[in-house]
């Protein structure tokens, strides 16, 4: 069945993003990026496309763009590289694939797919999912291509500091998570979600956060909803973040809003789980929720005018 429905939400991260701490040319650079990857996301789902593929570009868009702490522009780990977590599920089989502490691949959230398509498994960590990526293909990026200056200044603030941080400006304490997630419902009734992310400055031991965990950082069921998270990983993991939304709507039949609601701002803020997320259902409704300052946020539908957005407000 085709429906003329669609709707599609992305994220690139949420916390502590102030108006008093941003100049107009960075924030004119945020919604550029932000609009640049939720039109290239539309366009497949105007085209009659796949949610899944429109999840997929959306986040390779925001990959490639250095603002963002994902793909280009991902934070150090202590020993000064980069390890990426990402996962992509689609809602119509429950099909999903993730990588995890995955170094030197332009695009992880291009090989969390390839890992759902071309495996027999869901999650890929550190060296076996570079072997599998080898197999597939794929090219490995040089450790140049992942530098900043700005996350290489994070993370020698984080060093001496002997802090392992979000991904913020830790001199003055600013909390932000530069994850970048998409969501989408096509014209076919199908749901998709996925998420990717540097993780946290100065992660030691092989780290990982909720966002190559499905359940946690993302999920996706044509039941009810698509979910993908940004936050401090290690809350949205025990509390099962995008899982948790999906239960609320299926066993209590609660709108998208309101599950959004209590998961994000009420049950992560008694446990002190700061961030947020996005979310679409099978009748295209989109939440983009948080309980941090901002989120930069972007959402558009067949019904719905496009928003990009950044503060609270
Ligand atoms: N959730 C991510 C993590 O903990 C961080 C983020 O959202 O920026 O790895």
């Amino acid at each position: 069945m085709v429906t003329q429905t669609y709707s599609i939400a992305i994220h690139g991260g949420a916390g502590t993003i102030l108006r008093s701490a941003m100049t107009l040319e960075k924030e004119m650079a945020y919604k550029t990026a932000l609009t640049e990857a939720i039109k290239a996301g539309e366009l497949i789902l105007k085209q009659n496309g796949s949610a899944l593929d429109a999840v997929e570009v959306a986040i390779t868009s925001l990959e490639n763009n250095p603002l963002f702490n994902a793909g280009k522009g991902a934070v150090f780990t202590h020993d000064e590289t980069h390890e990426m977590d990402a996962s992509i599920m689609r809602g119509d089989n429950l099909m999903a694939g993730a990588v995890a502490g995955i170094k030197n691949i332009k695009n992880p959230i291009q090989l969390s797919r390839k890992v759902m398509e071309n495996s027999e498994h869901v999650m890929l960590c550190a060296d076996g999912a570079a072997a599998f990526a080898k197999k597939m293909g794929f090219e490995f990026t040089p450790d140049s291509y992942f530098f900043t200056e700005q996350r290489h200044q994070q993370w020698q603030s984080a060093v001496l500091e002997d802090k392992i941080a979000l991904d913020h400006n830790i001199k003055t304490d600013e909390k932000k998570f530069g994850t970048v997630g998409a969501v989408a419902l096509d014209m076919h009734g199908n749901l998709a979600a996925g998420t990717s992310t540097g993780g946290m400055t100065n992660k030691k031991f092989g780290r990982v956060g909720d966002s190559p965990i499905i359940g946690a950082g993302t999920y996706a069921n044509n039941l009810q909803c698509a979910v993908s998270c940004t936050g401090h990983g290690e809350f949205f993991i025990k509390a099962v973040v995008a899982y948790d939304v999906f239960c609320l709507m299926e066993y209590k039949q609660l709108s998208l809003e309101e599950a959004c609601r209590i998961v994000v701002k009420e049950k992560l803020v008694k446990i002190g789980g700061e961030g947020g997320l996005i979310a679409v259902d099978k009748a295209g409704n989109i939440s983009l929720c948080f309980n941090s300052d901002g989120m930069y946020r972007a959402s558009v539908g067949a019904q719905q005018d496009l928003l990009v957005a950044i503060y609270g407000d």
